[in-house]
């Protein structure tokens, strides 16, 4: 089976228990939760079990200790998770608005993950892979910006693949180098898979259809637009192929992006007909935003599985 690899922030996140505006008062509080775009992606994979690994560090503190132990217990290779000496493991404070925006305060850039980058046990790592997953939340430090390029670099160069996830807050955009790095990702990608509007993030074109058709002729060999509870399409040189979410009720949106690409690529990667691999990822999707808590919605195939035949889809895995 193919190794999927990725590299980026493994982070707790600690959620408001009510919802209203930000932090200014003290609120009642639940976590810490396992977390981080990059970590939820590769802990799905694991799950489902896809052989994978991640490049991160953490700190020498119990934040760590919850995010390695959780990613090793589920499968995923931990041997290039750094532990930081002195600097604390990142962390997200998160309270969800009225109207389902979040306000977030944000211990990443300056915590034990400005030490990632392509350390021995990476570039072992780096060694076993046959896919890269780049997650744009994860290309905030010159560290991780390089450690991306070089490992697409030795990927590509023995016919390995890589994804791509824009994944990335308009905030994020401006900051310096982010353009050039996401642009870079872009060009070696094999699997594009923004959330709705992303698809707009490198086109001229303003307009679906053409902005796809545009990645097309680059040299992307497949775009899957991720649409909430609108569900996914899938598009490659033959045409689209959309596959309608599942009716479930949304108790946390979050990591339900990372957990859906981690189905997908996982298929893909096995040579599932996209068709398929749609269902399972948008399953994988549905069942994350039933959880509370950014990881607690990742899936095992049984459970995928026992999802889709409570609703006479049997089969679809095989
Ligand atoms: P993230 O906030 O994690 O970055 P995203 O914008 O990358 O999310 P979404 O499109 O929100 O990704 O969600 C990914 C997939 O999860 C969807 O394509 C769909 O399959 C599933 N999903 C998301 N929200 C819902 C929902 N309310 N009901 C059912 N399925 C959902
Ligand atoms: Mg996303």
């Amino acid at each position: 089976m193919k190794k999927i690899i990725t590299i980026g922030e493994i982070v707790v996140e600690i959620m408001a228990v009510e919802t209203g505006n930000g932090f200014l008062s003290a609120i009642s509080l639940i976590g810490p939760f396992a977390s981080g775009a990059p970590a939820i992606f590769i802990d799905q994979a694991a799950k489902l079990g896809q052989p994978c690994g991640i490049v991160s560090a953490v700190g020498n503190d119990d934040f760590g200790v919850l995010n390695v132990e959780r990613l090793r217990n589920d499968g995923a290779d931990v041997s290039a998770i750094a532990v930081h000496p002195t600097a604390a493991t990142g962390s997200a404070f998160v309270r969800y608005r009225q109207d389902g925006n979040r306000d977030f305060i944000f211990n990443i850039k300056h915590s034990a993950c400005s030490a990632i980058g392509l350390t021995p046990q990476a570039e072992a790592l780096v060694e076993t892979a046959d896919h890269l997953h780049i997650m744009g939340s994860a290309l905030f430090s010159d560290g991780i910006v390089a450690a991306i390029h070089e490992a697409t670099r030795r990927i590509k160069a023995k016919g390995g693949t890589i994804s791509f996830d824009p994944n990335i807050r308009k905030e994020m955009l401006e900051l310096p180098g982010m353009r050039e790095a996401l642009g870079h990702a872009l060009e070696n990608t094999d699997l594009f898979m923004p959330s709705g509007a992303e698809i707009f993030l490198f086109t001229q074109a303003t307009e679906e259809k053409a902005a796809v058709a545009e990645l097309l002729a680059r040299g992307i060999k497949a775009v899957v637009i991720k649409r909430g509870a609108e569900g996914a399409s899938y598009f490659d040189a033959s045409g689209e192929t959309i596959a309608p979410a599942f009716k479930v009720e949304e108790v946390d949106p979050t990591g339900a992006g990372d957990s859906f690409g981690a189905a997908f690529v996982t298929c893909w990667l096995r040579g599932m007909a996209a068709d398929k691999a749609l269902v399972i990822a948008n399953a994988t999707g549905a069942r994350a935003v039933g959880v509370k808590g950014p990881m607690e919605g990742t899936s095992s195939m049984a459970e995928i599985e026992a999802f889709l035949a409570a609703r006479n889809l049997s089969g679809v895995s095989s």
